[in-house]
């Protein structure tokens, strides 16, 4: 109920109607939903071409005209988006239709490369909030249930003390999420949250696969109460066999994986089958391109994506960096929507203190938001003692915001670990899928083994 009050609040009421709409595409014909799909991406291009400045020059220029053509074969034809093309070209993207000020603004985090600014109309917003609690209620997990969340997005995460912060506090509440911020490496702060979670007895645990795995894994080592949730809900990273089990055996629960990007909401979600992720193709239309092409089901390539929601700036055919493949044949669960065979591309090594404790790569990810001046940033480590940091930085970057980085660092890193900084112009990226390896460690196995402190 409050947690409804506050939806409204947003903005976002609404959102169970394109939750049921999620719901209904369960049970539709494979057929019905792919024509739907088509008239769905032949109104967003027919739009695009339309109304957004920047895809009206570019698709004249290359003779390109989506009213009259056919898909998704056409689409085939039409030219890819990067990140890099979104951040130069963001006003001119969005649709002549909308006021940019009456538009959402959002950020993707930099999970895959430098971040990004982009904006999405309000009925784009409402949809995607609906639609994300139609999968996760599909996966075990309703508006209200209590949920222990393990998470990095430094700015989705109280502060206490702050005062600006209180409403999100209070929604946080509302919402019954007991949040335990990115300090899941510290021994400390993992009893503490294992404390909280006792008390508060969540039906759900969210989070990122490793911070899970190693909160579970503590759990186990430490002998503390066992904590048993309904359903533990991962996302943001691939998700090992192994994992897996290790998340039952922790939380007495069935994982499911989720493919959820700021951007464009939940692509995909796991199936009582666990198969692979299941395509929302209300939302996004998803094709796997090698090379250049679209390649046929069963082959990997990269994971690009077409909004099939956001009227307020059309994202067509972008890139994510993401490495991926659909399947050949239909899940045995009976969905009709089309399944994301594999998840490759998004793995991040560890980093670790000289003390032999880790922190979780992924969590670095979302350093340094609050400056705008570094559009992207690698972390380097050769050895357990040393970290090397390497940001690309544009001419406003200031020694001033050099010692920010170093303290938001240090606070994350601690004191112990010689940590450098290198300012450089362009991060070298991974030739296969095109995108920044944000943390490579080097350190051998047998050094990440050293025993944790305490
Ligand atoms: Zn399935």
């Amino acid at each position: 109920m409050a947690y409804r009050i506050l939806m409204r609040h947003d903005g976002v009421a609404g959102w169970e109607g394109d939750r049921d709409d999620f719901f209904a595409s369960l049970h539709k014909a494979r057929a019905d939903l792919q024509s739907e799909l088509e008239t769905r991406l032949r109104n967003i291009l027919i739009h695009a071409g339309e109304s957004s400045p920047y895809y009206k020059r570019l698709w004249r220029e290359v003779g390109l005209s989506p009213a009259t053509e056919n898909f998704p074969e056409s689409l085939q034809r039409y030219p890819f988006l990067t990140k890099d093309l979104i951040r130069s070209n963001a006003a001119e993207m969005v649709s002549d239709k909308y006021d940019l000020k009456a538009l959402d603004p959002d950020f993707t985090s930099g999970t895959t490369s430098a971040r990004t600014t982009f904006y999405r109309n309000r009925a784009c917003t409402v949809s995607r909030v609906g639609r994300q609690w139609g999968v996760l209620q599909h996966c075990g997990y309703a508006p209200g249930m209590r949920r222990g969340l393990i998470w990095g997005v430094s700015s989705d995460l109280p502060q206490p003390g702050a005062a600006k912060h209180l409403r999100r506090l209070f929604r946080e509440y509302a919402a019954s999420q007991e949040v335990l911020g990115c300090k899941v490496v510290s021994d400390n702060d993992m009893l503490e949250f294992h404390r909280r979670l006792v008390r508060f007895r969540p039906a759900v645990l969210y989070g990122y696969p490793s911070a899970l795995v190693q909160f579970g894994a503590f759990v186990q080592d430490r002998g503390l109460e066992p904590i048993s949730v309904a359903t533990v809900l991962t996302t943001a990273e691939r998700l090992t066999p192994k994992q897996r089990d290790l998340l039952r055996a922790a939380f007495s629960a069935e994982t499911f994986n989720l493919y959820c990007t700021r951007e464009y909401g939940c692509i995909g979600f796991e199936c009582a089958r666990h198969n692979g992720l299941h395509i929302d193709t209300g939302s996004v239309y998803v094709e796997i391109i090698r090379d250049g092409r679209r390649v046929s089901d069963g082959e990997t390539g990269e994971i690009t994506i077409t909004d099939l929601l956001n009227y307020g700036m059309p994202l067509i055919r972008s890139r994510t960096g993401d490495i991926g493949s659909l399947s050949k044949t239909p899940c045995e669960c009976g969905l009709p929507l089309p399944l994301l065979k594999s998840l490759d591309g998004r793995v991040f090594d560890n980093i670790y203190r000289p003390d032999g404790s880790v922190v979780a790569g992924v969590l670095l990810s979302y350093l340094f938001l609050d400056i705008p001046a570094i559009r992207a940033t690698q972390y380097v480590q050769k050895n357990i003692q040393e970290l090397r940091v390497f940001l690309e930085v544009t001419d406003d970057f200031t020694d001033a915001m050099e010692a920010e980085a170093t303290r938001q660092l240090r606070e994350r890193m601690g004191n112990d670990l010689r940590i450098s900084i290198h300012r450089v112009d362009a991060i070298p990226r991974n030739p296969l899928s095109g995108k920044y390896q944000e943390v490579i460690s080097e350190i051998a196995r047998s050094e990440r083994m050293l025993p944790v402190a305490g």
